[in-house]
């Protein structure tokens, strides 16, 4: 899919993947809009590559919605990133030994609420801003994108609320998909690995971060580079024949 002069979104397009799939987006000739929290950094990745920014907090939805009448503006919507996302929030046990303590309800609500009903919300919305384009040669309207995780087939110490949360947008990302074939908008789902972001507020000197560092099956042993990642995210929103489809980019750190 050609999508030369159309708009793009990209959540939480101020850093990390997010920053590195609009950009590859805007060197493919998308107008890129850049919904995030960070105002600072997601102005400064705009003002790089020619795009907008527009202040979006995922979970309230009439901030999706502004971004994408942003995006109209600039042309019809044809690719949508939702990469905004947090992680790696939680203890295995609490300070105080006690499971209930580490794994609160408030905090597993807010990752679900940002990882996954903020993706839903964006799908939902852009899909349908999407329906209404015109249809090029192959019947396509749009494609959307979501991040995933690996977290999302493994039950790794603390990830309760990122396993649930990314699980989540595996299993609504297919039957979406199908769904959205009836008006030509493409969804697929990347489930990154270990990739080098400034999302692992612990940080590479974690023993968690070393200790999945340590998996890796790759000689040398190494985290990925977001541009790894955007580079997939370029190939599944233009390439026509990907649909429903969940790619892991982990450099084999998960391998079945
Ligand atoms: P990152 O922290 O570099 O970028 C995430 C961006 O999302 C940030 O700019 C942040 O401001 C934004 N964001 C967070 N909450 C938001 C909200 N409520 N509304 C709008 N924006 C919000 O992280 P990243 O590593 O680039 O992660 C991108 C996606 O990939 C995430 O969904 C993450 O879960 C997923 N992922 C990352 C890794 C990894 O190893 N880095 C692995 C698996 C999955």
């Amino acid at each position: 899919m050609d999508i030369k002069g159309a708009s793009a979104i990209v959540t939480g397009g101020a850093s990390g993947i997010g920053a590195a799939s609009a950009r590859r987006l805007a060197n493919r000739g998308a107008k890129v809009v850049i919904a995030d929290l960070k105002a600072e950094d997601g102005e400064k990745i705009a003002a790089e590559i020619g795009g907008t920014f527009v202040a979006v907090d995922v979970t309230d939805t009439g901030q999706i919605e502004a971004a994408i009448n942003a995006a109209v503006e600039l042309g019809p919507l044809r690719a949508v990133v939702n990469s905004a996302g947090i992680g790696w929030a939680q203890r295995t046990i609490g300070k105080d030994g006690e499971f209930a303590s580490a794994h609160n309800l408030d905090l597993y609500k807010k990752v679900i609420a940002i990882n996954l009903i903020g993706t839903f919300d964006m799908v939902r919305l852009a899909a349908t801003a999407m329906s209404r384009n015109e249809p090029n040669e192959n019947g396509e309207r749009g494609a959307i994108v979501n991040l995933a995780s690996v977290a999302a087939f493994d039950g790794q110490i603390g990830q309760a609320a990122y396993s649930s949360s990314k699980g989540g947008v595996v299993g609504m990302t297919l039957p979406v998909a199908r769904d959205l074939s009836a008006v030509g908008v493409r969804v697929n789902c990347i489930a990154p690995g270990l990739i080098d972001t400034p999302i692992y507020g612990e940080g590479p000197e974690s023993e968690a971060f070393k200790a999945k560092l340590g998996e890796s099956v790759l000689f040398p042993k190494r985290l990925g580079i977001p541009d790894e990642l955007a580079s997939m995210v370029e190939e599944l929103i233009t390439n026509s024949y990907m649909n429903a489809e969940v790619v892991r980019v982990d450099g084999g750190i998960r391998m079945p």
